[in-house]
Protein backbone atom coordinates (compact mmCIF):
# COMPACT_ATOMS: atom_id res chain seq x y z
CA UNK A 1 0.00 0.00 0.00
CA UNK A 2 1.17 3.09 -0.88
CA UNK A 3 1.67 6.15 1.60
CA UNK A 4 -0.83 8.06 -0.07
CA UNK A 5 -3.61 5.25 -0.13
CA UNK A 6 -6.12 6.23 2.34
CA UNK A 7 -6.79 4.08 5.48
CA UNK A 8 -9.31 2.09 5.72
CA UNK A 9 -9.98 0.68 8.80
CA UNK A 10 -13.19 -1.80 9.16
CA UNK A 11 -15.05 -0.65 12.59
CA UNK A 12 -17.65 -2.98 15.02
CA UNK A 13 -20.85 -1.58 14.96
CA UNK A 14 -22.25 -1.65 18.23
CA UNK A 15 -25.95 -0.96 19.49
CA UNK A 16 -26.35 0.94 22.86
CA UNK A 17 -30.14 0.70 23.56
CA UNK A 18 -32.64 1.54 26.12
CA UNK A 19 -35.23 2.87 27.65
CA UNK A 20 -36.02 6.61 28.18
CA UNK A 21 -34.43 8.16 31.59
CA UNK A 22 -32.58 5.22 32.14
CA UNK A 23 -29.33 7.26 31.07
CA UNK A 24 -27.67 6.37 27.76
CA UNK A 25 -27.12 9.95 27.49
CA UNK A 26 -25.00 10.35 30.86
CA UNK A 27 -22.99 7.18 30.21
CA UNK A 28 -22.28 7.90 26.62
CA UNK A 29 -20.65 11.04 27.43
CA UNK A 30 -18.57 9.21 29.92
CA UNK A 31 -17.94 6.57 27.39
CA UNK A 32 -16.35 9.48 24.98
CA UNK A 33 -13.88 10.43 27.31
CA UNK A 34 -12.76 6.69 28.24
CA UNK A 35 -12.96 5.43 24.75
CA UNK A 36 -11.80 8.34 22.44
CA UNK A 37 -11.32 6.95 19.42
CA UNK A 38 -15.26 5.55 19.15
CA UNK A 39 -17.49 6.80 16.56
CA UNK A 40 -20.58 7.95 17.33
CA UNK A 41 -23.50 7.66 15.38
CA UNK A 42 -25.95 10.95 15.74
CA UNK A 43 -29.38 10.28 16.03
CA UNK A 44 -32.51 12.65 14.36
CA UNK A 45 -35.22 13.21 16.12
CA UNK A 46 -38.24 15.50 16.07
CA UNK A 47 -38.64 16.37 19.82
CA UNK A 48 -37.28 19.48 21.39
CA UNK A 49 -33.67 19.90 22.57
CA UNK A 50 -32.92 19.47 26.18
CA UNK A 51 -31.52 22.23 27.87
CA UNK A 52 -27.74 20.97 27.46
CA UNK A 53 -28.28 19.33 24.41
CA UNK A 54 -25.85 20.67 21.31
CA UNK A 55 -27.22 20.10 17.76
CA UNK A 56 -25.60 17.56 15.47
CA UNK A 57 -23.59 16.62 19.04
CA UNK A 58 -26.34 14.90 20.67
CA UNK A 59 -29.04 14.98 18.31
CA UNK A 60 -30.03 16.22 15.08
CA UNK A 61 -33.24 17.99 15.83
CA UNK A 62 -35.68 18.25 12.61
CA UNK A 63 -39.44 19.15 11.89
CA UNK A 64 -41.62 16.06 11.77
CA UNK A 65 -41.69 17.10 7.79
CA UNK A 66 -37.56 17.03 7.35
CA UNK A 67 -37.85 13.53 9.10
CA UNK A 68 -40.33 12.53 6.68
CA UNK A 69 -38.66 13.28 3.72
CA UNK A 70 -35.69 11.54 5.56
CA UNK A 71 -37.75 8.57 5.83
CA UNK A 72 -38.71 9.08 1.47
CA UNK A 73 -35.34 9.76 1.14
CA UNK A 74 -33.87 6.35 2.38
CA UNK A 75 -31.80 8.32 4.47
CA UNK A 76 -32.09 6.75 7.48
CA UNK A 77 -30.70 3.22 8.77
CA UNK A 78 -33.57 2.64 11.11
CA UNK A 79 -36.36 4.66 12.56
CA UNK A 80 -39.45 4.24 15.12
CA UNK A 81 -42.30 6.25 15.85
CA UNK A 82 -42.42 6.31 19.66
CA UNK A 83 -44.52 6.98 22.82
CA UNK A 84 -47.48 6.27 20.88
CA UNK A 85 -46.73 8.87 18.12
CA UNK A 86 -45.35 11.37 20.11
CA UNK A 87 -42.06 11.92 17.97
CA UNK A 88 -39.94 10.12 15.92
CA UNK A 89 -36.42 9.45 16.38
CA UNK A 90 -34.28 7.41 13.86
CA UNK A 91 -30.27 6.74 12.70
CA UNK A 92 -29.11 8.34 9.49
CA UNK A 93 -26.87 6.66 7.37
CA UNK A 94 -24.37 7.56 4.85
CA UNK A 95 -21.25 8.30 7.30
CA UNK A 96 -19.01 5.69 8.80
CA UNK A 97 -19.44 4.59 12.15
CA UNK A 98 -17.94 2.52 14.82
CA UNK A 99 -21.19 2.67 17.15
CA UNK A 100 -24.76 3.55 16.78
CA UNK A 101 -26.87 4.56 20.16
CA UNK A 102 -30.97 4.01 19.12
CA UNK A 103 -33.77 3.88 20.50
CA UNK A 104 -35.02 0.37 22.01
CA UNK A 105 -37.74 0.39 19.13
CA UNK A 106 -35.95 1.46 16.23
CA UNK A 107 -33.39 -1.52 17.41
CA UNK A 108 -35.71 -4.25 17.97
CA UNK A 109 -37.55 -3.62 14.74
CA UNK A 110 -34.99 -2.25 12.96
CA UNK A 111 -36.85 -0.42 10.12
CA UNK A 112 -34.56 -0.07 6.84
CA UNK A 113 -36.61 1.73 4.23
CA UNK A 114 -34.51 1.50 0.90
CA UNK A 115 -31.63 2.06 2.69
CA UNK A 116 -28.89 -0.95 2.30
CA UNK A 117 -27.87 -1.76 5.65
CA UNK A 118 -29.88 -2.33 9.01
CA UNK A 119 -28.28 -1.33 12.49
CA UNK A 120 -29.50 -4.56 14.05
CA UNK A 121 -28.54 -7.08 11.80
CA UNK A 122 -24.93 -5.33 11.17
CA UNK A 123 -24.67 -4.90 14.94
CA UNK A 124 -25.13 -8.92 15.47
CA UNK A 125 -23.72 -10.20 18.43
CA UNK A 126 -23.20 -6.31 19.69
CA UNK A 127 -26.20 -5.21 21.02
CA UNK A 128 -26.29 -3.97 24.41
CA UNK A 129 -29.26 -2.56 25.88
CA UNK A 130 -29.17 -0.55 29.80
CA UNK A 131 -31.64 -1.55 32.25
CA UNK A 132 -32.29 0.53 35.34
CA UNK A 133 -31.91 -1.60 38.58
CA UNK A 134 -35.48 -1.18 39.22
CA UNK A 135 -38.64 0.31 37.73
CA UNK A 136 -38.99 2.57 40.91
CA UNK A 137 -35.44 4.20 40.00
CA UNK A 138 -36.41 4.70 36.20
CA UNK A 139 -39.51 6.59 36.94
CA UNK A 140 -37.23 8.54 39.83
CA UNK A 141 -35.10 9.11 37.43
CA UNK A 142 -37.28 10.57 34.68
CA UNK A 143 -39.11 12.34 37.16
CA UNK A 144 -36.36 13.69 38.13
CA UNK A 145 -34.94 14.98 35.12
CA UNK A 146 -37.51 17.53 35.29
CA UNK A 147 -37.63 18.10 31.34
CA UNK A 148 -41.26 16.57 30.20
CA UNK A 149 -44.13 17.35 31.18
CA UNK A 150 -46.90 14.56 33.17
CA UNK A 151 -48.15 13.76 30.54
CA UNK A 152 -45.08 12.90 28.39
CA UNK A 153 -44.04 11.50 31.44
CA UNK A 154 -46.82 8.93 31.16
CA UNK A 155 -46.38 8.30 27.25
CA UNK A 156 -42.80 7.80 28.18
CA UNK A 157 -43.23 4.84 30.87
CA UNK A 158 -45.46 2.89 29.01
CA UNK A 159 -42.77 2.98 26.49
CA UNK A 160 -40.21 1.76 28.98
CA UNK A 161 -42.57 -0.80 29.90
CA UNK A 162 -42.67 -2.28 26.86
CA UNK A 163 -38.84 -1.82 25.92
CA UNK A 164 -38.13 -3.47 29.36
CA UNK A 165 -40.00 -6.34 28.68
CA UNK A 166 -38.53 -7.00 25.28
CA UNK A 167 -34.78 -6.56 27.33
CA UNK A 168 -33.99 -10.38 26.54
CA UNK A 169 -33.96 -9.65 22.82
CA UNK A 170 -30.38 -7.82 22.90
CA UNK A 171 -27.23 -9.49 23.70
CA UNK A 172 -26.25 -7.77 26.53
CA UNK A 173 -27.92 -6.38 29.72
CA UNK A 174 -26.35 -3.77 31.21
CA UNK A 175 -27.35 -2.95 34.50
CA UNK A 176 -26.93 1.21 35.05
CA UNK A 177 -27.11 1.28 38.58
CA UNK A 178 -23.78 3.19 38.68
CA UNK A 179 -22.63 5.48 35.51
CA UNK A 180 -18.54 4.71 36.38
CA UNK A 181 -19.64 0.67 36.47
CA UNK A 182 -21.87 0.55 33.88
CA UNK A 183 -19.00 2.02 31.87
CA UNK A 184 -16.57 0.16 33.25
CA UNK A 185 -18.71 -2.62 32.20
CA UNK A 186 -19.12 -1.25 28.65
CA UNK A 187 -15.85 -0.34 28.32
CA UNK A 188 -14.10 -4.55 28.90
CA UNK A 189 -17.46 -5.55 26.25
CA UNK A 190 -15.52 -3.42 23.77
CA UNK A 191 -11.95 -3.48 24.41
CA UNK A 192 -11.30 -5.95 27.05
CA UNK A 193 -10.18 -9.01 26.96
CA UNK A 194 -13.56 -10.62 26.79
CA UNK A 195 -14.13 -8.00 24.31
CA UNK A 196 -17.45 -9.54 21.82
P1 LIG B 1 -31.54 8.83 28.59
O1 LIG B 1 -30.49 9.43 27.71
O2 LIG B 1 -31.49 7.33 28.62
O3 LIG B 1 -32.92 9.33 28.31
P2 LIG B 1 -30.31 10.45 30.71
O4 LIG B 1 -28.86 10.18 30.44
O5 LIG B 1 -30.89 11.76 30.30
O6 LIG B 1 -31.22 9.26 30.12
O7 LIG B 1 -30.52 10.22 32.29
C1 LIG B 1 -31.77 10.47 32.93
C2 LIG B 1 -31.52 11.02 34.34
O8 LIG B 1 -30.94 9.99 35.14
C3 LIG B 1 -30.54 12.18 34.34
O9 LIG B 1 -31.01 13.13 35.30
C4 LIG B 1 -29.21 11.55 34.78
O10 LIG B 1 -28.41 12.47 35.46
C5 LIG B 1 -29.69 10.42 35.69
N1 LIG B 1 -28.82 9.23 35.70
C6 LIG B 1 -28.31 8.57 34.64
N2 LIG B 1 -27.57 7.50 35.03
C7 LIG B 1 -27.62 7.48 36.39
C8 LIG B 1 -27.07 6.62 37.42
N3 LIG B 1 -26.33 5.54 37.13
N4 LIG B 1 -27.33 6.92 38.72
C9 LIG B 1 -28.10 8.00 39.05
N5 LIG B 1 -28.65 8.84 38.14
C10 LIG B 1 -28.42 8.59 36.83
Amino acid sequence: MSDSAPETRRGRLVVLAGPSAVGKSTVVRVLRTLVPDLLFSVSATTRDPRPGEVEGHDYYFVTRDTFDRMIEGGDLLEWADIHGGLQRSGTPGGSRRGSARVRSAGARRGRPRRSPRCPRRDARGHTRVLAPPSWEVLVERLTGRGTESEDVVARRLETARTELAAKDEFDIVIVNDDVDRACAELVSLLVGPHAT
